[in-house]
């Protein structure tokens, strides 16, 4: 659908739009649009913008993909289709990997989502091949299954997630970066550094913060970034109260 530029919510819209062409795609699970929706109604509580401590999370977040070891990228179907470029754009600027990863398993599917990367411009997408196949331990869903040489050898993780698994790779060791515009999310409350902003909008910021980010370590408290995170939502709804 065309959405009109002169409508008040052209950009969320818009934004709505790749999520279903991404389901009409394949690329996107059905629990997927209703995911984006729980994100969307976060987003509107946000003020569809990128808050100050979100902006904090990017650059502790740039840092630390600049001086990691072995960074990958995790991709599901929602990403793929929101921001298959910035995925790419960030995996090179950070040389991280990209490997797919699905709570809702279906090889068919997978498959499209590396056609997509590869469509837009990505050189190896890992998590196909079933001889890499490794698992997670502490955890039942398909998900548990990862690549031997992505996600399984990684030490910094950036994935939007679910939360169980966020806990389960926390305990295997990595350090997890994830977007989630939910702050009270498990995922968002496990995670090292959640940059609670919608991905599209976080992953150019992220990747321009990569391009001028010194490698130099920098103090980041997550409790705290989401303390204010929860903080700037209430300010934000405050001013529209006073304002109806
Ligand atoms: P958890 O298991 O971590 O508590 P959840 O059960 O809320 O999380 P899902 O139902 O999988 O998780 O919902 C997806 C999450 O992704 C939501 O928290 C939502 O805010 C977030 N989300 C959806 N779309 C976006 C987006 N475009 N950018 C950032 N976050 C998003």
């Amino acid at each position: 659908m065309k959405i009109p530029k002169s409508h008040p919510r052209f950009v969320s819209l818009n934004i709505r739009e790749k999520i279903v062409s991404g389901y009409n795609n394949g690329l996107v699970a059905k629990e997927g649009l209703l995911a984006h929706g729980r994100g969307e109604a976060f987003d509107y509580l946000i003020g569809e913008r990128t808050m100050r401590s979100a902006r904090t999370a990017i650059n502790a977040a740039a840092v630390t993909l600049l001086t990691a070891k072995n960074s990958v990228i995790s991709v599901n179907g929602n990403i793929a289709a929101l921001c298959p470029k910035e995925i790419i754009q960030l995996a090179k600027i950070t040389k991280s990997k990209i490997e797919v990863n699905l709570f809702y398993h279906n090889e068919d599917r997978k498959k499209k989502i590396v056609k997509h990367l590869k469509n837009a411009g990505a050189k190896q997408v890992l998590g196909t091949n079933p001889r890499s196949n490794r698992k997670i331990i502490g955890i039942d869903s398909p998900r548990r299954i990862i690549d031997k040489d992505g996600i399984f050898a990684a030490d910094v993780l950036i994935p939007l997630e679910d939360g169980d698994r966020t806990q389960a790779l926390k305990n295997a060791g990595k350090t997890i970066i994830t977007f989630d515009l939910n702050p009270l999310s498990r995922t968002a409350q496990t995670a090292d550094i959640t940059i609670v902003d919608n991905v599209i909008r976080g992953m150019r910021l992220l990747i321009s913060a990569c391009k001028k980010a010194k490698t130099k370590k920098v103090s980041f408290n997550n409790r705290k970034a989401l303390a204010s995170a929860i903080s700037e939502i209430k300010n934000n709804l405050k001013r529209r109260a006073t304002l109806a």
